[in-house]
């Protein structure tokens, strides 16, 4: 046998290995990609991939998703009392939302989303490369830990970042005294915020995917995630079905802590859940809806009244 045929034997052999081995992967491809419950969902992309892999797509997404989110809120505050059976889960029953007030919100939210969220989606669009898009979905777990965790982080950093807006004079005089205008939540409060305090947040929000590798769905069901927790904080009612009611322990808080921390800024700092403000004792117990005043809200309030009487 010569040498060359030993060498095209050796090719040969080689080459079918090889086409073995990438047959072997795309059947485990493809067993994977069918015992993945997402993969119908990361499935949707195929043929519109140019948009979904842009950098305009997340900033396309979010901010649609805000507007949508936000608009059946505005429409409800708006026709009020021609909405009995909505008006009962008011927190604030007796503030109403005045089409000035809504005028007012909507304009510092234009002019952000102008001077601010357009240009970072320019600089996104120029600078940053399109994103990746892998074959398979992220698996369920996976999917469902990532944003729990990334949540939870948030909350932290969140909850830092607010307690010295709100201790600091000058940071609370200069920032996120913008936010406090109202006293009475309604849904386009939401973002009703300084530059700094909008840079900042989504900062956060951008950052904290990127601590976990998390796949693109992932991280795109995150941002979505936490502009449902932000405006449900704002929204000014309390419905049966609010994630506060779901979870055990008081773990969440929901609308109703977050309208209390617009009527005592001092307190429920943390956006989400209640253990820092529990554990640094700057919770406040809340209103439900109605504008009734819990049993634990009643006694918050006379300890308090006391504790300033001794002084
Ligand atoms: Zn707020
Ligand atoms: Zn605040």
């Amino acid at each position: 046998m010569s040498v060359d045929s030993l060498i095209i034997d050796f090719g040969k052999i080689l080459l079918s290995n090889v086409t073995e081995s990438v047959g072997v992967l795309a059947q485990n491809s493809t067993s994977k990609s069918s015992t993945r419950l997402l993969q119908p969902l990361w499935n949707l992309r195929l043929g519109r991939e140019d948009f979904i892999a842009s950098p305009l797509f997340p900033v396309f997404l979010s901010v649609s998703f805000y507007f949508s989110l936000c608009t059946p809120f505005m429409i409800a505050d708006l026709l009020g009392s021609k909405l009995p059976w909505m008006q009962k889960y008011k927190i604030q029953p007796e503030k109403e939302v005045t089409l000035s007030q809504i005028f007012d919100t909507l304009n510092l939210t234009f002019w952000n989303h102008v001077l601010y969220v357009l240009p970072a989606a320019v600089g996104q669009w120029v600078w940053t490369p399109p994103t990746p898009l892998p074959e398979l979905a992220p698996t369920f777990w996976e999917f469902v830990w990532q944003q729990v965790a990334a949540l939870v982080v948030f909350d932290f950093q969140y909850y830092v970042w607010h307690w010295s807006h709100h201790k600091v004079r000058f940071l609370y005089k200069h920032i996120h005294a913008v936010h406090h205008r109202y006293h009475s939540p309604f849904v386009w409060v939401t973002q009703y915020l300084h530059p700094w305090e909008l840079v900042t947040v989504g900062f956060l929000t951008t950052t904290n995917t990127w601590y976990f590798k998390c796949h693109p769905l992932t991280t795109w069901s995150y941002m979505l995630v936490s502009i449902i927790v932000s405006v449900e904080a704002h929204i000014g009612y309390e419905f049966p079905v609010a994630m506060h009611n779901w979870f055990p322990f008081g773990l969440v808080g929901g609308a109703p802590k977050h309208d209390m921390h617009h009527l005592k800024p001092m307190t429920n700092f943390q956006p989400f859940f209640n253990h820092w403000d529990k554990l640094f004792d700057t919770f406040c117990p809340f209103m439900k809806a109605g504008g009734i005043k819990t049993k634990a809200l009643i006694d918050y309030e006379r300890r308090h009244k006391e504790a300033k009487k001794n002084h």
